[in-house]
């Protein structure tokens, strides 16, 4: 995982705010899902709002994943999707706040419920979190198989439920540990039966396969776009064994050895191209 510092503050609000504007002169007041009205915002002759906004979080996250790492820049927008770090619809007063106090960004973040903004109808700033730049960052959509649309990682698998915010805590990425064998967890972590890093899926089957295939390939010295595929599923496939990892694992590995999808699902995690991000 990376640590996003959000630096485009100006740039951004830049566009929230003449998207607030535009929307309080059309209907008189700022009305509900303001991130759906957001959606639908746009200057004639100009990119559309949410656009440009997500160009803005894509370029400052290197173009991957916030949570996952996967390569999501040059992909189809489908395959994205955006990401409120505290929730677009928290149940209330407590599921809003309870993201206060983690992480030093979002606490100085200029920045209140969208309920309380709807009720106070002030300008910005404060800014309502629904549309607010600082409570947003970019996610793959979390599909993992071939023709098959079901999210099986990160914003989308996620959902409502409370995550810790730890791209974006300054100590957040680094504290996220892969294993060589592709698990991966949060060292921090105190919450034995929602913890963060499996409520996003990051040890989905697949993910972790694709991590250990990298770890090897990368200890290997092999090049992803030019090796024996074969070969280095029956090495990935040889050490599962010596572990005596269960068959469902064993099945999935077989994929990328077989199909192209696969393996360029493989290819757009090319973070883990490197062995000292694992473990030793
Ligand atoms: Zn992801």
């Amino acid at each position: 995982m990376e640590y996003i510092f959000k630096s485009r503050h100006d740039e951004a609000h830049t566009l929230i705010d003449g998207f607030l504007e535009r929307h309080k002169v059309r209907h008189g007041l700022y009305q509900g899902d303001l991130y759906g009205f957001l959606g639908a915002d746009f200057v004639p002759g100009q990119m559309k709002t949410i656009k440009a906004l997500r160009a803005i979080l894509l370029d400052e996250q290197g173009g991957r994943c916030c949570y996952c790492m996967r390569r999501i820049a040059g992909l189809a927008p489908e395959e994205r999707s955006l990401e409120h770090v505290i929730v677009n619809h928290p149940k209330g007063e407590d599921d809003y706040s309870q993201y206060l106090g983690k992480c030093q960004q979002l606490d100085a973040a200029e920045m209140i419920s969208s309920a309380e903004f709807l009720t106070n109808q002030t300008t910005p700033p404060p800014y309502p979190h629904s549309v607010a730049y600082e409570n947003m960052l970019m996610s793959c959509a979390g599909r993992c198989h071939l023709g098959v649309g079901t999210s099986f990682t990160c914003n989308n698998y996620r959902g409502h439920k409370f995550v810790y915010p730890l791209p974006l805590m300054s100590d957040g990425a680094s504290e996220v540990k892969y294993l060589k064998n592709g698990f991966v967890y949060w060292i921090k972590e105190t919450d034995t039966e929602n913890p963060t890093v499996e409520l996003l899926g990051l040890n989905y089957d697949v993910l972790k396969l694709i991590r250990r295939i990298w770890y090897k390939l990368s200890s290997m010295g092999l090049d992803a776009a030019d090796c024996d595929r074969q070969l280095v599923v029956y090495e990935v496939l040889g050490d599962m064994l010596d572990e005596g990892t269960e068959d469902v694992g064993v099945q999935s590995l077989f994929l990328f050895a077989n199909n192209d999808w696969y393996w360029s699902l493989l290819c757009q995690y090319d973070y883990f191209n490197d062995a000292s991000k694992f473990e030793q």
